[in-house]
């Protein structure tokens, strides 16, 4: 097991929970996790930011935004800016995962910039990476996540570089109720990190946190972690209950014995 990687465990909240919701599920999440040494992250809608960070204040959770604007700052009606994310109390934001990509047509050289504004605004970016179901069957799963991976990271120094956290979240996955079982993550994480050592070499590509994400519950949180690329969960539906969010969160106790 390698002690140079924390545990990341994410909570992707989406477009659910108001302000009044996010502050309950943090009231009732922090005593729940409150002996856990994994990093605990929670990703919640905007407008929730400021409360989600201020219930939050003093534990072991740490909250942050699902997009940023590329851009610094300027005329564009609906957008949020990483110096506004901040200021509201975010600590990372999830960038290009695959629902951005899909619906909101980003593309790698936006996801690109949004990661770069992310790190000038001093927010931890995690760059959401995964191949759709037909990119799979054509036998380019590795292609695809070579290809994010250069795009998303172009240009960065190595210093930004060790800040990224990179999620590994197969399109087909998400939202399915059909994870990856734990050897296929594994096989993907380890080309990541191979991927990432080829260019980024060994020692940086060893410290990089690597998160898995599609349809993780308590159920097969524990055997996903015990894989030895896979440094954390990112987690949608499961994370919109305490109960099953808090179990996966203590379930990652056992699952390394580097925690
Ligand atoms: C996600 O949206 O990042 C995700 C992994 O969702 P789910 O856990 O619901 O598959």
């Amino acid at each position: 097991m390698d002690e140079k990687r924390p545990v990341v465990i994410t909570g992707n909240w989406k477009m659910h929970k108001t302000v009044k919701e996010t502050v309950e599920y943090i009231r009732l999440l922090v005593p729940l996790v409150s002996e856990s040494s994994a990093k605990i992250l929670l990703a919640v809608p905007y407008t929730c930011l400021a409360f989600a960070a201020q219930a939050a204040e003093g534990t072991n959770i740490q909250i942050g935004a699902q997009n940023l604007c590329e851009r610094e700052e300027g005329a564009l009606t609906g957008e949020i800016s990483a110096l506004m994310l901040k200021e509201a109390g975010a600590q990372f934001v999830l960038i290009g995962h695959s629902e951005r990509r899909q619906f909101f047509h980003e593309t790698d050289q936006i996801v690109n910039k949004k990661i770069k504004r992310a790190l000038k605004e001093g927010l931890i970016p995690t760059l959401c990476i995964g191949e759709s179901a037909a990119e799979r069957e054509a036998g380019r799963a590795q292609a695809i996540l070579a290809h994010q991976l250069a795009q998303g990271l172009e240009g960065l120094s190595e210093a930004h570089v060790l800040k990224v956290m990179i999620a590994y979240e197969p399109v087909w996955a998400i939202g399915s109720s059909q994870a990856a079982t734990p050897e296929v993550a594994e096989e993907m994480q380890l080309f990541c990190r191979q991927n990432l050592a080829q260019k980024w070499g060994y020692q940086i590509a060893d410290r990089l946190v690597i998160q898995y994400g599609g349809s993780v519950k308590s159920e097969n949180a524990k055997s996903l972690l015990e894989q030895p690329d896979i440094d954390g969960l990112l987690i949608g539906n499961a994370s919109l209950s305490v109960e099953s969010f808090s179990k996966i969160v203590n379930s990652s106790q056992n699952a390394k014995i580097r925690i």
